[in-house]
């Protein structure tokens, strides 16, 4: 043997963190139960029944009944390149509104593809207004499709888009949708705002381990891939071929990430057997209830109080206030993580999120009563 570890290398010890970030979250004792099951084939016909569970409980939470409703094994990154490599092609004319760091990535993506993007801006903490959606699909010709980020997680911006979809169609562009915080955790229907093509994490409101993007396409979006010029230049994320795999045909294409796909299938049971409404509403109250006890220490809220997002709270962080510091005594001390700001606010905020399984009062009062002893406030 020619190679030896220089350290002896011992069994892993990992902590158990309560994880208050924009995702991961921590995962319910279920989830880890089924991510703990034993492998199996993915052409078992077991694994096949697996799937479909997963894609029924899929449109559930989407509200959607798309056949082409499946998870990608990806993040939600990989959910966002899969998205606009099939839906553009170069020289394909791009909305994407831009209030946030996630919306720019959008914009990274168009460009990479060769797609001509138009950006629609809003300050970092607001909304972009669907009047101003309008003036500007009224005002550009050819728009082939709109973006817009659902959550905007870098601002804890929650976009309205009840509206946008019908606009969408009146210029029959496709209205395409991040939706990797709000699956799970906020108000989401894909069926009836017009949602042609959503992609989402596994990580954040599902509460299931990081790794898969759940994916959701219209007919009207899959007529769109079906009609390219040019072949979708990537075969991993080519969503048809993928789709082969999730649809009757079970035509191999990758071996499934089986285990994150079980643990999927659980954290979404747990979100069928609680019920959308029911979840919603616990996100909107332990949000609320954050936002009360953080203003109590003196802490202002970021983004604008009209459009919160309620999975994710941003908060200023007090001039005089050292950032990681404060994040660092909470890890160390508490155990408890927190995310700073990213993008143009970054040292600016503090992200809290309460997803999913971690949406609950004691979390709030667990995370109040580290950050008064460390801010020696209240
Ligand atoms: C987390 C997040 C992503 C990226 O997901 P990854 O799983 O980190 O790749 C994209 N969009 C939004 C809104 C997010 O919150």
């Amino acid at each position: 043997m020619a190679y030896e570890p220089s350290r002896s290398l011992g069994a892993l010890a990992v902590p158990d963190r309560l994880l208050l970030t924009p995702g991961p979250s921590n995962i319910h004792p279920r989830v880890a139960g089924a991510l703990a099951s034993p492998v199996i084939g993915h052409l078992d016909a077991l694994y096949f029944e697996i799937m479909d569970d997963v894609q029924e409980l899929l449109r559930y939470a989407f509200q959607t009944s798309n056949r082409h409703t499946f998870v990608l094994p990806v993040t939600g990154m990989g959910g966002m390149e899969a998205v606009f490599t099939n839906l553009v092609e170069p020289g394909d004319r791009v909305l994407v509104c831009v209030n946030g760091f996630f919306g720019n990535r959008m914009c990274e993506v168009v460009e990479r593809l060769g797609g001509e993007l138009v950006r629609l801006e809003a300050e970092w903490g607001s909304a972009v207004d669907p009047a101003a959606v309008r003036r500007k699909l009224a005002q550009e010709r050819h728009l082939k499709a709109v973006a817009i980020v659902h959550p905007e997680a870098s601002t804890g911006v929650l976009h309205p888009l009840a509206e946008i979809g019908a606009m969408c169609r009146e210029h029959e562009a496709l209205f395409i949708v991040d939706c990797v915080v709000s699956l799970g955790g906020c108000l989401l229907d894909v069926d009836a705002w017009g949602i042609d093509a959503a992609y989402a994490g596994s990580q954040k409101c599902l509460s299931a381990p990081p790794g898969l993007a759940p994916v959701t396409f219209s007919p009207r979006a899959v007529a769109a891939i079906g009609k390219r010029r040019s072949r979708v230049p990537s075969f991993y994320f080519d969503v048809l071929e993928q789709f082969r795999y999730w649809s009757e045909e079970r035509v191999y294409h990758h071996t499934a990430p089986i285990n994150t796909v079980y643990a999927l299938r659980e954290a979404l049971r747990l979100l069928h057997e609680e019920g959308i409404e029911a979840r919603i509403a616990r996100h909107a109250r332990n949000s609320t209830l954050l936002v009360e006890q953080l203003e109590g220490l003196g802490l202002a809220p970021f983004a604008r109080p009209d459009v919160r997002l309620p999975p994710l709270t941003t908060v200023r962080i007090p001039t005089g206030v050292d950032d990681r510091a404060v994040r660092q005594r909470l890890l160390n001390e508490f155990n408890i993580e927190i995310s700073g700001g990213i993008g143009a606010i970054a040292g600016k905020v503090w992200r809290i999120g309460l997803m999913g399984y971690n949406s609950h009062p004691r979390n709030v009062y667990a995370l109040s009563h580290a950050l008064r002893a460390i801010l020696g406030r209240g």
